[in-house]
């Protein structure tokens, strides 16, 4: 049994929750694209962890993670990242961690280049994570990365590192005027943090068909939303990746694998870190509200996330390229309190009405359509039963069910594990 957890939207939907929540009920977690650019926040009864290369299996006793090659991963991150839930009590060993002998690391270097170009453009940025993302993958492309089954042979690895930290000195220190990067260093870099990882370095392909051939539920963890997929979001406001559904198997090393099924998770409003398109935003006090109501503050930056009320053409448009066969509506407790909401049914555009989804370059002169509904003023963060909601809650949930043709099979109504209704 193979299903994907995806988001629909911008990030930040609460996969990571709906994962920890959801993988009771599997046997593999795997991690399938990005790196340390994600940051899942998840609060169950043994405290709050915040992942942002970790798959959130991780949390759960009995469950094997999995970082596939279609990541990228910075090694001192993720040593960082493991010291931290081990002191918060959570075991990681080569038994419970698999990282893949493809996936490429991310290098002190992206990171700088990361930092450098976002200072070039100055008031132009793009609002990147600074995590060095685009320059790996970039260099993946150009096939000048490091993959982490390099690290088992740093012999043999020394002797490639100085001719990339040639090519990079050609841009960071040539055109940039940085610092130049030293092969020593880079050497020294591989030692210390490439080193204790040896144990947990395989072929995850090999596992996981191995796993699969035994009756074991894998699930595949998205990390970002189909709106911010390299080629199906709203580039080049994107992650340099792909995490649409149908790249799961190929990014967790299983690409002669069928999906079963794909849950999408989606949030019951719209937030969008960073630059870029954000049709149904809000905007002064309307966003001030909602922002602080949903703590809407990015778990990898800090950074205030933008917010705008449910996006129907969005969320439509998500939900088709990722082949969602069912939603987990996410946050829906936020809503409460409102005698009136609003849902952004269509974009207008030209004086024209659109319902589907434009190219990107013409969301910068669409305008939001809104239609109003009818909210709940009372607390529904107790509600663990569909009968306990509020009809006006049901109501809004059926609404947004026809709007994006797609069932909405869990609604979750807090951020910890048990605050979720199956519907
Ligand atoms: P992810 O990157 O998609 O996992 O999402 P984030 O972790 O960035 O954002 C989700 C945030 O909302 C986290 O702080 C969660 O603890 C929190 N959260 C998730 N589901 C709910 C919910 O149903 N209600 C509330 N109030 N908070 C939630």
């Amino acid at each position: 049994m193979l299903t994907s957890i995806v988001g629909i939207n911008w990030g930040d939907e609460g996969k990571g929750r709906m994962v920890d929540l959801l993988s009771k009920d599997y046997d593999v977690v795997c991690r399938y694209q990005g790196g340390n650019n994600a940051g899942h926040t998840v609060i169950n009864e043994r405290g709050k962890f915040v992942l942002n290369l970790l798959p959130s299996g991780i949390l759960r006793e009995g469950v094997v993670c999995v970082m596939g090659p279609g990541m990228v991963i910075d090694i001192k991150h993720l040593a960082g990242e493991m010291a931290r839930l081990r002191e918060q009590g959570i075991v990681i060993t080569p038994e419970n961690l698999k990282i893949s002998d493809r996936a490429v690391i991310t290098m002190p270097y992206h990171v700088q280049q990361d930092c450098l170009e976002e200072a070039r453009l100055a008031d132009k940025k793009f609002g990147s994570t600074r995590r060095g993302i685009a320059f790996v993958y970039a260099d993946k492309y150009m096939k000048k990365a490091f993959r982490m089954g390099e690290l088992l042979n740093l012999d043999r690895l020394a002797k490639r590192v100085p001719d990339i930290v040639e090519w990079k000195n050609l841009t960071i220190a040539n055109a940039y005027g940085a610092e130049p990067v030293k092969t020593e260093d880079m050497l020294a870099y591989f030692k210390e943090y490439g080193e204790p990882l040896r144990d947990y370095i395989c072929d995850t392909g090999l596992y996981l068909n191995a796993a699969q051939k035994a009756g074991k539920k894998i699930m595949l963890e998205a990390q970002l939303g189909a709106l911010r997929d390299l080629d199906y979001g709203i580039y080049p406001y994107t992650s340099s990746s792909n995490n649409i559904a149908a790249y799961g198997p190929i990014g967790a090393g299983v690409p002669n694998l069928k999906l079963d099924k794909t849950i999408g998770i989606m949030k019951a409003y719209s937030t969008c870190v960073g630059e870029g398109p954000f049709t149904a935003e809000y905007f002064g006090e309307k966003a001030e509200k909602l922002r602080k109501a949903g703590g809407e503050y990015g778990a990898a930056t800090g950074r205030p996330r933008r917010v705008g009320p449910f996006d129907a053409v969005a969320s439509r448009y998500g939900i088709r390229v990722q082949g969602a066969d069912e939603i987990a509506l996410t946050k829906l407790d936020i809503l409460s309190g409102h005698e009136e909401l609003e849902i952004c049914t269509a974009y207008e555009l030209d004086g024209k009405k659109l319902t589907e989804f434009p190219f990107t370059d013409v969301l910068d002169d669409c305008k939001p359509v809104f239609e109003t509904v009818k909210g709940w003023n009372c607390d529904i963060s107790a509600c663990r039963k569909k009968e306990d909601l509020p009809k006006e809650a049901l109501d809004y949930i059926r609404l947004l069910e026809t709007l994006c043709e797609c069932k909405i099979k869990y609604v979750s109504v807090g951020a910890e594990r048990d605050a979720y209704i199956e519907m």
